[in-house]
């Protein structure tokens, strides 16, 4: 591992498996968002402020990546910059963000849990949208 901060924009590992994450643009309005994707186990790290982005949801990550004394801590380091991260849970889904830099760890299928609880949140109902998370999840990994 380095021992110099990674500026935002170089490659960064997989907090879990160690292999090299692939930028991965993800369609906005706006400019488009590049997510880091991990092609081994499927989890993705977002860049302070990502999250919120591709989720439309600057509460929820706001949420997400506030209090971190109140997160247990993670036994992932910030793939980012290194620094602790800590563990939160969002319904199902199990949140690890940075105390630090503020990015944020998901792994594989939880960025649908999140879009599931927000549907809810918003609808008091999970629309279609718990439907196709599960055939999301499970071509998430072949899909560009
Ligand atoms: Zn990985
Ligand atoms: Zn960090």
């Amino acid at each position: 591992m380095p021992l110099f901060r990674k500026r935002g924009g170089e490659p960064i590992d997989c907090p879990r498996c160690a292999v090299q994450l692939k930028p991965e643009s993800v369609k906005k309005f706006g400019p488009n968002v590049l997510i880091d994707v991990c092609p081994s186990c499927g989890g993705t790290w977002y860049d302070k402020g990502e999250l919120a982005k591709v989720l439309e949801d600057r509460s929820l990550h706001e949420r997400l990546v506030s209090f971190p004394s109140s997160g247990k801590r993670s036994s992932l380091a910030c793939p980012r910059c290194d620094s602790e991260m800590v563990t939160r849970s969002e319904g199902d889904v199990e949140v690890d963000s940075c105390i630090s830099c503020t990015g944020v760890w998901l792994d594989r299928g939880e960025e649908i849990g999140l879009k599931a609880k927000l549907d809810l949140e918003r609808h008091g109902q999970t629309s279609d949208f718990a439907g196709d998370a599960v055939f999301y999840s499970l071509i998430t990994g072949h899909m560009r």
